[in-house]
């Protein structure tokens, strides 16, 4: 078979309110289908303990960050929180070319820019059960100060917003329901 006629895999856009579960859902995604691959971002931010450069992110100081966005090296970025977060675009192309699905984990400006660019993608957006539980479990996750978690709050429900610009919502109220929930929109959408 030649490589133009190799089927091009899906790309799928994944979002949701900071500390409303996704990234406790994600390994679940990943374990359920290991050919999808999961693009890693670059950001601004600093790096949380135990994140490794490279894995979750690709690290980057703001200079060099303002060069990708320059030499058109991503897919989509934004601003969140102060910090920069962008989609490495060549690594998405590249592996969605060869046949194999992409998963984007961006929050919804990001999100909105590539249901835009690529209006086939499957987009999945986690919905947290409330604002007040959101905030429970940010505060709970500990990752963050508290100015911060303030921020974050306040954004979450901006971005609540952008919910249905998406295809599928998912409510993260029990975990094992929106992890089977996640799983059983992908399986339907991969098969397609
Ligand atoms: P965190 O700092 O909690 O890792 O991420 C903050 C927000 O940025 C989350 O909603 C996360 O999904 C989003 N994000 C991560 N990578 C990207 C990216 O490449 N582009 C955009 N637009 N958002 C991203």
């Amino acid at each position: 078979m030649s490589e133009n006629t190799t089927k091009q895999g899906k790309l799928i856009v994944y979002s949701g309110c900071s500390g409303v579960g996704k990234g406790t859902i994600m390994p679940y995604i990943l374990k359920e289908f290991p050919d999808i691959q999961f693009s890693v971002s670059a950001t601004t931010r600093a790096p949380r303990p135990g994140e490794t450069n490279g894995v979750e992110y690709f690290f980057v100081s703001h200079e060099d960050f303002q060069q990708m966005v320059e030499d058109d090296g991503f897919l989509e970025y934004a601003q969140f929180c102060d910090n920069f977060y962008g989609t490495p675009k060549k690594a998405v192309e590249d592996t969605l070319s060869k046949g194999t699905s992409v998963i984007l984990e961006i929050e919804v400006q990001g999100g909105a820019n590539v249901i835009g660019k690529v209006p086939d993608c499957v987009s999945i957006f986690i919905l947290p059960p409330s604002i007040e539980e959101l905030e429970r479990r940010l505060r709970k996750r500990g990752t963050e100060d508290e100015e911060t978690i303030l921020k974050r709050v306040s954004q979450a429900s901006e971005e609540l917003k952008s919910a249905s610009i998406y295809k599928y919502n998912v409510v993260n109220d029990d975990l094992e329901t929106a992890i089977d929930e996640v799983i059983a929109i992908l399986r339907k959408e991969l098969a397609e």
